[in-house]
């Protein structure tokens, strides 16, 4: 055998370039579903469920056009696995099957970067690491964007890739004369809610699929979340009309409503495109092309468009740009020193706060739930009870099928917990029980009231978050963009007495869900 190619779980590309140069009769293509890569955190049953069947509907595919690939199939009893752990089973194989190479594309997680490596040196034999073509920014560009900056902001390398990749660009100005609409993509729902919610597109369960929904119930019986709901494209041919459907459908009220909540409503106007994006069954310029088309025949107004482009041409390199310039070193920040952990309705849901319970619903049904949710509801209430934002982002890799690690760390460490210190963002992103209230209708069906900070139905947001002003005062005192409400809180401070009030309240909660 000439080449083993490396195909990891989230690199499901055709066009990838670990097949460049494949040789049918001298290469092998190598895929191994892993009981480590499942249960190192304790994941959710779908996350398991759609990477295994994405990955065998891959191979299936591959052998279809030829290929020859080596793959391993956990089976429903332990004992009947060749090998645990990735290196394991890999070193069994280069063993075997004696190549004189291992070809892989860069991998968007660096532990298995790691165990790559580490399986190389020890069978000595050489592993080539070919660049990852799906990205719009690679590596070395984006640590030529940071280089000499003190501040990397999202702003701007956003700017730089509309300009350099000509999307929505006017000549050397931006299509309508601004860069961002997020001022038109804040609308909560009336009082009657979200009208004419698209139904969300489902795909029937093959026999593949089937086989590997049977499999997660035998191996992986007490992991969180349920299986009962899986219909996510796990196919190429799937995936583009996942986006198509999107685009046609969902795309047009995106914007508007982009921050909205709503009871049992957990897509809304979300594209959902992050699963299939993330395993690479589609790509990103094909997603911005058809938006950005859409657009231009009249389908789609602006502040839609530029807001999902903002997404995925802005914020999703951006992140994983962030991820290696700052990897390894970043996993370990914990800017605030946040060091509990997540209380028990992060896994179950049981809770009576109605916004935690929809969202957890959500999660635990799907595997899924929108960026407010993920931001403002359970990252915020994660921020201010005081998680630590490196168990966060293992929560949030355990319980999200789109996670994986290059764009789950920056976004949940960082973003949501501000475990960086502002890398990726200026601010902390915590409120209190008011925002929620503004954006969803959450707060009328729930026991606690939104506007109270202490007695019995005080809700536990605005509790913390009064409380999270008080406990890293010193920390956010210095940060502008914190400036009204540090302000408030040292009012509250001054009049001792409710403080005193609101901390021994925040002990309550924390004695009752530790
Ligand atoms: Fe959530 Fe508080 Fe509103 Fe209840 S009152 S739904 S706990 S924000």
């Amino acid at each position: 055998m000439r080449n083993l190619i490396i195909a990891l779980g989230d690199q499901l590309d055709r066009h990838s370039s670990a097949f460049d140069g494949f040789d049918d009769e001298a290469d092998c293509v190598w895929m191994a579903e892993i009981e480590e890569e499942a249960s190192y955190v304790w994941c959710h049953k779908l996350r398991i469920a759609y990477f295994f069947s994405a990955m065998r509907h891959f191979r299936n595919d591959l052998i279809g056009s030829g290929k020859r690939v080596e793959y391993h199939e956990l089976q429903p009893r332990p004992s009947k696995d060749r090998g645990k752990t990735f290196g394991e089973v890999l070193r069994n194989d280069v063993r075997r099957l004696k190549p004189e190479k291992l070809i892989v594309v860069e991998p968007g997680d660096l532990r298995v970067f790691e165990h790559l490596q580490e399986a190389a040196d020890e069978l000595k034999i050489a592993l080539e690491v070919r660049k990852d073509r799906h990205f719009y920014c690679s590596i070395e560009e984006f640590g030529e964007y940071a280089a000499g900056r003190k501040n990397l902001l999202l702003e701007y390398f956003y700017r730089t890739m509309r300009k350099k990749h000509d999307v929505l660009m006017d000549g050397s100005d931006p299509v309508g004369g601004q860069w961002n609409f997020d001022r038109d993509n804040r609308e909560s729902f009336g009082r009657d809610g979200p009208i004419d919610v698209p139904p969300p597109k489902r795909f029937r369960v093959d026999a593949v699929t089937k086989s590997v929904l049977e499999l997660v119930e035998a191996r992986f019986a007490d992991h969180p979340g349920n299986l009962n709901h899986f219909a996510l494209p796990v196919t190429r041919r799937q995936a583009k009309a996942f986006l198509t459907r999107f685009v046609e459908h969902v795309l047009p009220n995106f914007g508007r409503w982009e921050d909205a909540m709503w009871t049992d409503e957990p897509f809304l106007y979300h594209s959902r495109l992050s699963a299939p994006l993330n395993l690479k069954l589609l790509n990103p310029r094909e997603c911005v092309a058809a938006a950005v088309d859409a657009y231009h025949i009249g389908r789609v107004r602006l502040n839609s468009v530029e807001g999902f482009v903002r997404q995925i041409l802005g914020w999703r390199e951006f992140i994983r740009g962030v991820y290696w310039l700052k990897m390894p070193e970043y996993l370990e920040l914990n800017y605030l020193e946040q060091k509990a952990d997540a209380p028990s309705f992060f896994w179950d849901g049981e809770t009576d706060m109605q916004c935690i319970r929809n969202s957890m619903q959500h999660v635990l049904n799907h595997g899924y739930a929108h960026h407010i949710h993920r931001l403002m509801v359970l990252g915020n209430f994660a921020l201010l009870w005081g998680v630590d934002p490196r168990k966060f982002h293992e929560w949030h890799m355990a319980m999200y099928v789109d996670a994986v690690d290059w764009a789950s760390l920056p976004n949940t460490l960082g973003m949501s917990q501000f475990g960086d210190g502002g890398v990726v963002g200026t601010k902390p992103y915590c409120s209190s029980g008011n925002y929620i209230n503004k954006m969803s209708n959450f707060c009328s069906g729930c026991r606690y009231d939104y506007k109270q900070r202490v007695g019995e139905e005080a809700c536990p947001f605005t509790t913390l978050y009064w409380e999270f002003l008080d406990r890293q005062f010193e920390r956010l005192r210095h940060n502008a963009r914190m400036k009204f409400p540090i302000k408030n809180v040292e009012r509250l401070r001054d009049d001792g007495e409710e403080i005193e009030a609101i901390r021994k309240q925040a002990r309550g909660l924390r004695k009752q869900w530790s």
